[in-house]
């Protein structure tokens, strides 16, 4: 069959998700927990937020049963994300369930590392194939100051533990902020190209608990480039499909002879995810499910479906799989961030699912 039959072929039989705008949902981020060991101020009050009650959070079986809808209805890839989701219990065991799911999805992990030394060759067993980790920071008094935890050596295990187990290529996402971390930027480049990490700045987004984000005091993509070419000679790598991260073959730079080889003979990269000065909407593919089962089209909107209502009130796959297409059907263009009148959605990334 041609790949345009077959594409026809399967939306005459519902098995994928349009949009009006004829984007084609294939991602779900699925949270696990709204709860997380640290407390990045970006993110996360110092005292916490009022986290959602056991029996408001989705079971394994809740979340297996809605993820093989997904799969049924096109979705190929499942990040686990939250809070942070290996604060959960039994993370690998719900991973293995997922993995043994058809078609089986490719399964990925974003975690802030505290608990993955222990816990990747576990993870790695039972299906998991690749993680991202958050890491703003190599220095112990900053990271102590940006996460209110004194943890930075667990994070690095848990990375060099990711690496062991094979959950490659290992990612490494940074949030950079003027005052706090953006000058560490090319030191935090050598180090991932060093470690062979694949490094990756994300724009600080209005989604902090907190809601101090401002337009005007946000880093930019442009700035983040400028300030890695003082060092690193960049040449950009063109098309990204549906990837959120703009990449970069990082050609040359400081401390070059010590670059860990890249594996699959490719170049070293890194990424810059400019959600906010670089919108990536019109490619987006992805969908998100709360820890309490609401299914958000955008990480920005202000509409969810509820996934877990319709579950617990008796639906039949059938009737989820309807819910799901109307929700996509009526995904939003864009976030309108830097439209006027942008209203940032009541939850937080923690509480979303990043
Ligand atoms: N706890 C896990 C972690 O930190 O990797 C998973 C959840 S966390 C919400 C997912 C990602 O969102 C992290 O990479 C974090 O840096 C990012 N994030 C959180 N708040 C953000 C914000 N206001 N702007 C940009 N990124 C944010
Ligand atoms: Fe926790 Fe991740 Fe938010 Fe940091 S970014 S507070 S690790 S959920």
């Amino acid at each position: 069959m041609s790949p345009a039959t077959e594409s026809a072929t399967e939306f005459a039989s519902g098995a994928v998700l349009l949009d009006a705008f004829g984007r084609r949902a294939e991602d779900l981020r699925i949270s696990l927990t709204d709860k997380c060991s640290l407390r990045c101020t970006y993110c996360m009050p110092a005292e916490g937020l009022a986290w959602l009650p056991a029996r408001a959070v989705l079971s394994d079986d809740e979340i297996v049963r809605l993820a093989s809808v997904f799969l049924g209805l096109g979705v190929r890839t499942i990040r686990l994300t939250g809070g942070e989701p290996l604060v959960r219990a039994g993370v690998a065991g719900l991973v293995g369930r997922l993995a043994g799911l058809q078609p089986r999805p490719e399964l990925s992990l974003t975690t802030n590392a505290l608990a993955l030394a222990d816990r990747a060759e576990e993870l790695a067993r039972s299906g998991l194939d690749r993680v991202n980790v958050s890491l703003d920071t190599l220095d112990r008094e900053r990271f102590h100051t940006l996460t209110r935890r004194d943890r930075l050596a667990d994070v690095l295990a848990g990375l060099a533990a990711a690496q062991a187990a094979g959950l490659t290529p290992v990612k490494v996402n940074a949030v950079l902020m003027r005052d706090e971390n953006l000058a560490e930027a090319p030191e935090l480049l050598a180090w991932a190209l060093r470690a062979g990490y694949q490094l990756r700045f994300i724009e600080h987004m209005p989604l902090d608990a907190d809601h101090r984000w401002t337009l005007a005091d946000m880093v930019t993509a442009d700035e983040v480039l400028e300030l890695l070419g003082r060092s690193f000679r960049l040449r950009p790598v063109g098309h990204r499909g549906h990837a959120p991260a703009e990449e970069f073959e990082v050609l040359d730079g400081p401390g070059r002879a010590d670059w860990a080889p890249v594996l699959d003979g490719g170049h070293h990269r890194v990424g810059i995810i400019a959600s906010v000065t670089r919108p990536f909407c019109r490619d987006c593919d992805r969908l998100r499910l709360t820890a309490d089962g609401q299914l958000r089209t955008c990480l920005f909107g202000h509409q969810e479906t509820d996934l877990r209502g319709a579950l617990r009130g008796g639906a039949d796959d059938a009737e989820l799989a309807e819910l799901i297409r109307q929700a996509v059907r009526a995904k939003p263009a864009g976030h309108g961030i830097n439209a006027p009148g942008f209203r940032q959605p009541e939850r937080p990334m923690s509480a979303i699912g990043g």
